[in-house]
């Protein structure tokens, strides 16, 4: 029996408005229909904003203390059903179980790290000579808009929803048509803590179709987005002058190994920063600077070390990498694999695992791909693949580490292998990029650190996560001046 999942609007679980359903399907097996979501369209997303707009209010006057605790109770429940959830990621987004894992459980801290920034929504006061105090109060925005990817489902979610709810906004959320179910859960969640009904709505749905109805639709005041540059530049296009929009978009980061090096950090390094998450990590790790000395033997060792990772289904005892998430990222990254045999490049890996293996024969499977000698242009160093293939090329001083690893469009994540202070510095200061990771990889982040990257990466709004600089998205300064 096919479940028949709904979206919440106006405090009510329904379908879409007419009836229509897409399937939600497990990439480690696509026979395996996970069940149906609401194909929503723009009406839904008109009832959506409609009831949040009527329910920020009431909430925003609520004492700081009720939004936090409706936030610390929704840690606590989410701790509880973090391994449950976990397997549902797993068998919605194909990512291992320790992925998964790590994923749900971290959605608690974070939840955690935002009921605190409920408490903490400070203003300023300013000596003023026209009036005898001048302070700044911060306030919601209103309806805050949040369209998230399918990499991190949960995480890239609850960073958007915990400081918007935070700061006193109502949310219409929208997540990947990829992976509704864990967006399905994140709000029961959230409801199960206590979070007035009309708060918050879940709108399922294709991009194409209900995303792009929310940009169209009055009355959004703000909009958090997560996923691709062509959609991100598609919804500024089309959104209002008046709405606030926040942009997180893709990657293609490096990482350098310079001549001091040890092979083995490098290969580990560069391992866990292309290949965990089966490549498929906005920070993850698509092109390799190395100094010429180290550049043989570290292609000849990583080439071994990806041969022997093991691929399979994400709930399988000791697999390292699962599937890719659907059937289009899998052939966009067989396409790019064949693309560096065409331009000449050395290629191994990359290929389907064997049809053969009937643990395998349905799932969107492939093995790590370690490329190199590819010439100057190549488009594998320019364009993000977001799946496991990693380029390398040599590199002869820091001068060119620097200058080839921001020849990119994107600016999120670079990371550097030394014990140089000198270069690490200089490194760090004059890199295009947004983080800059030191002896680890592009990946991993702090949950409590600001995030966003540089240029085609995101828009410069307010980063994301991070301390006070969160709620600058979330709020709006208004400057008041007393007088006696
Ligand atoms: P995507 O851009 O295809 O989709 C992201 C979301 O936008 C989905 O919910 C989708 O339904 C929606 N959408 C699609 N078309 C839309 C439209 N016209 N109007 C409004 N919404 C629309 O991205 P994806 O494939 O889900 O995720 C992968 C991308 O996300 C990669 O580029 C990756 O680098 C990026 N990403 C970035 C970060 C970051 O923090 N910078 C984190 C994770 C993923």
């Amino acid at each position: 029996m096919t479940e028949r999942h709904l979206n919440y609007i106006a405090g009510e679980w329904q379908p879409a408005f007419g009836g229509a359903t897409f399937e939600d399907r497990n990439p480690a097996d696509e026979r395996d229909l996970i069940g149906l979501f609401p194909d929503s369209a723009a009406t839904d997303v008109a009832a959506a904003v409609a009831s949040v707009a009527s329910a920020w209010p009431a909430w925003a006057a609520q004492s700081p203390e009720v939004r936090a605790d409706v936030l610390f109770k929704a840690a606590d429940l989410m701790s509880l059903r973090a391994d449950t959830i976990a397997a549902e990621l797993t068998r919605e987004e194909g990512k291992t179980l320790n992925e998964a894992r790590n994923e749900a459980r971290r959605i608690a801290a974070n939840f955690r790290l935002y009921a605190g920034e409920a408490l903490r929504l400070n203003g300023e006061t300013y000596p003023s000579e026209v009036a005898q105090l001048v302070l700044s109060l911060r306030q919601p925005v209103g309806v805050v808009a949040v369209i998230t990817p399918w990499n991190f489902p949960l995480s890239m979610a609850a960073r958007k929803l915990g400081p918007a709810l935070a700061a006193g906004n109502g949310v219409v959320f929208k997540p990947s048509e990829i992976t509704p179910l864990m967006g399905q859960r994140l709000v029961e969640v959230l409801l199960d803590a206590g979070l007035p009904p009309k708060l918050v709505a879940l709108v399922q749905g294709k991009g194409a179709k209900v995303g792009q109805a929310i940009t169209a639709q009055a009355g959004v005041d703000a909009l958090t987005f997560t996923g691709s540059y062509a959609v991100g530049k598609q919804i500024a296009a089309s959104l209002s002058t008046d709405t606030r929009v926040q942009l997180e978009m893709g990657g293609k980061n490096a990482t350098v190994i310079l001549a001091d090096a040890s092979i083995d950090k490098a290969v580990a390094t560069i391992e866990r920063g292309a290949f965990g998450l089966t490549g498929q990590a906005c920070t993850g790790t698509s092109r390799v600077l190395v100094a010429r000395p180290l550049y043989a033997e570290l292609v000849a060792r990583l080439e071994k070390s990806a041969a022997a990772i093991k691929v399979g289904p994400g709930t399988s005892e000791g697999v390292q990498m699962g599937p890719l998430a659907t059937r289009a990222q899998y052939d966009k990254v067989r396409a790019y694999v064949g693309i560096a045999r065409d331009e000449g490049g050395r290629v191994v890996g990359g290929d389907a695992l064997p049809e053969t293996d009937p643990a395998l024969a349905h799932g969107y499977f492939v093995r790590p791909a370690v490329v190199s000698d590819l010439p100057e242009n190549s488009r594998l160093w320019r364009e993000e693949i977001f799946g496991p293939v990693v380029a390398i090329r040599p590199i002869d001083s820091l001068d060119e580490a620097i200058r080839l690893a921001d020849d990119t469009e994107y600016g999120l994540a670079v990371s550097l292998v030394t014990g140089d202070l000198p270069s690490v510095l200089r490194f760090a200061r004059e890199t295009q990029h947004g983080i800059v990771k030191v002896n680890s990889p592009t990946t991993g982040v702090s949950l409590n650190a600001p995030f966003g990257g540089l240029k085609h990466s995101s828009n410069q709004a307010a980063k994301e996560q991070g301390g006070a600089n969160v709620m600058d998205f979330y709020s709006r300064i208004k400057t008041i001046y007393l007088g006696a």
